[in-house]
């Protein structure tokens, strides 16, 4: 009987890969699980309940050398790497982009390891889709971090202390997160407006209730697959005024343009958060990458000129009950593509299994990353 165990994320992370319902269904299929000591906790799942839905709690040392599976949702540190069993799968985000040294040690223990982010983007992925699951969570809480630090209501009041009118809300980016922002700001009252070089959002945007804001001529990359690809300079120049004219007048901006393998690209400058009103706020979700706003810090508030901008790039780790499930789904989904009768069955010929694969048989087979590491 295969074993597959599940690891606890590093301390600023509440998530856990699996929760003890998707446990119990792989114990079901006929895998052994090993959790290791404590990994639920922060997201309110007690060693205690993962032993009721039949697993066995473990250190992460005896979990590596024995796993032939092993779940996390953030990348293996190298050391933890190097204590695989040769030969066992590794699910996670690996960022492979950032993280050649750890990629090099995969491929070099032979460990077949898939980085969940790079699924490709295919209807029948949609499940799998742990970017778009875990986005969903950081639109939804952006808009409520970016409300609790606003010196502003969201929604219009009348009230005999006076009237008040909306917030202002401008999202950049209208993606998965985009549109769970515009949806949440919506929700709160806001009047929300929503740019995207991806003219194809358009309708959608409307029909959450916001209008979009339209640049002419973007490249609209259909060979991307649904990812959005870098701009023109012309381009970006033209954006750049339009963004400037919508932000100056906006009360919350939410950022959440990135482009995969990339530097986020800059949508708000020093200059245009100069001319926002003090007392406003930006969220700019693409911060670990970068950051669509010049003056972001990773993981930090900055406050320039009375904005607030915070650069927090974990939200989905700040509702870890909600995002951890999704996560879990999306795994245990990926999962039944490779696990037959209590075994690990690796069938290429599918091509999520293939598209997915980053390392095997000592190998790099993401020929992207390949390129990039042996440059
Ligand atoms: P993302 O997180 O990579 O980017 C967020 C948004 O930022 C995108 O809409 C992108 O077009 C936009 N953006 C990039 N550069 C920009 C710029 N310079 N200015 C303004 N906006 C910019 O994207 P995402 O949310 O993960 O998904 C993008 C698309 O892919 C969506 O339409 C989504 O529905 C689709 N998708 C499909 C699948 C699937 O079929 N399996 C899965 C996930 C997403």
């Amino acid at each position: 009987m295969a074993i597959i165990g599940i690891l606890k994320e590093h301390e600023s992370d509440s998530r856990v890969v699996a929760l003890p319902e998707i446990v119990s269904q792989l114990i079901k299929s006929g895998f052994e699980l090993q959790v290791e000591t404590g990994a639920g906790a922060r997201a309110f799942a007690s060693d205690a309940d993962y032993t009721a839905a039949g697993a066995k709690i473990s250190d992460r040392n005896s979990i590596l050398s024995k796993a032939d599976a092993v779940l996390k949702i953030n990348p293996l540190s190298i050391e933890d790497a190097g204590k695989m069993k040769q030969g066992a799968v590794l699910t996670a985000i690996l960022q492979p982009f950032f993280n050649h040294d750890l990629v090099k040690k995969l491929a070099a223990g032979k460990i077949t390891s898939f980085s969940l982010e790079t699924i490709p983007r295919t209807t029948r992925a949609q499940s799998m889709d742990v970017l778009s699951s875990q986005a969903t969570v950081a639109g939804y809480k952006a808009v409520l971090v970016a409300a609790s630090n606003s010196a502003k209501f969201f929604p219009m009041f009348m009230t005999a202390a006076g009237s008040i009118t909306p917030s202002k809300v401008l999202i950049l980016g209208a993606g998965v997160a985009g549109l769970q922002a515009i949806a949440t700001a919506r929700k709160l009252g806001s009047v929300v407006e929503a740019f995207d070089t991806r003219s194809a959002v358009k309708e959608e945007v409307m029909s959450l209730g916001a209008k979009f804001v339209e640049v002419e001529g973007a490249k609209d990359e259909k060979s991307a697959g649904g990812y959005a690809v870098e701009q023109s300079d012309e381009f970006k120049q033209k954006q750049r005024q339009k963004i400037h004219d919508h932000a100056v007048k906006a009360d919350v901006i939410i950022t959440t343009a990135q482009i995969p393998g990339r530097k986020a690209p800059i949508l708000i400058t020093k200059e245009m958060v100069e001319g926002m009103k003090a007392g406003s706020v930006i969220v700019d979700l693409a911060s670990s990458t970068g950051g669509n706003c010049e003056l972001t810090k990773n993981d930090e508030t900055v406050v320039h000129n009375g904005v607030s901008i915070i650069g927090n790039s974990n939200l989905p780790s700040t509702v870890p009950s909600d995002a951890s499930k999704m996560f879990g789904k999306n795994v245990l989904n990926f999962m039944k593509l490779m696990l037959k009768d209590g075994a690990i069955n690796l069938n290429f010929e599918d091509d999520l299994v293939k598209g997915t694969c980053l390392t095997h048989n000592g190998e790099i087979v993401n020929e992207k990353v390949k390129e990039i590491i042996n440059k």
